[in-house]
């Protein structure tokens, strides 16, 4: 995946539930930094996070660690290039595209503000996963995207951007 222009990122070790149960500080830490002793076996320019749940601190020694963190979704759901902050990137869960999201998402898309980012939250595919989308689904958003003329770049791409 990676020599296909993929980044891999961090999702924790054992994607620990951040969200319903309690974990401390230190615990969620050390998943994270366990996590990146494998993912740095694969040669990137940059290391990404993303909290289970988008729920999570970023520590001093997590920002030493990482080049930047998913964390938080929500209004606006872009992340503009003109002041990202690459320790609070936002993502975006759209609908399925397989009932009646197409439409809102690509709504969402077309009105996209100059200078933003989307980053999509995709958990899923082919009936596996949470939420998951169809490859179709996914094929058919990324040819929209396309004929939109916008960019489709991974983490470290979009940093060496900004
Ligand atoms: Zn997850």
């Amino acid at each position: 995946m990676s020599k296909k222009g993929h980044n891999i990122g961090s999702h924790t070790f054992t994607h620990p539930d951040t969200k319903y149960k309690k974990i401390s500080e230190e615990k969620l830490e050390l998943e994270c930094l366990e996590s990146l002793k494998f993912i740095k076996q694969i040669n990137q320019e940059h290391y990404s996070l993303a909290f289970p749940y988008n729920t999570g601190k970023v520590t001093p020694s997590i920002k030493a660690n990482y080049d930047s963190v998913r964390l938080g979704w929500g209004d606006p759901i872009y992340n503009s290039t003109r002041n990202l902050n690459l320790y609070q990137i936002k993502s975006w869960s759209p609908e399925d595209m397989n009932k009646n999201g197409s439409k809102n998402v690509k709504k969402t898309i077309r009105n996209l503000p100059e200078n933003s980012w989307l980053v999509f939250n995709l958990h899923g595919l082919d009936g596996e996963g949470w939420q998951p989308w169809s490859s179709k689904s996914l094929k058919d958003l990324l040819d929209f995207i396309e004929e939109q003329s916008i960019n489709i770049g991974n983490i470290s791409e979009i940093i060496n951007l900004i």
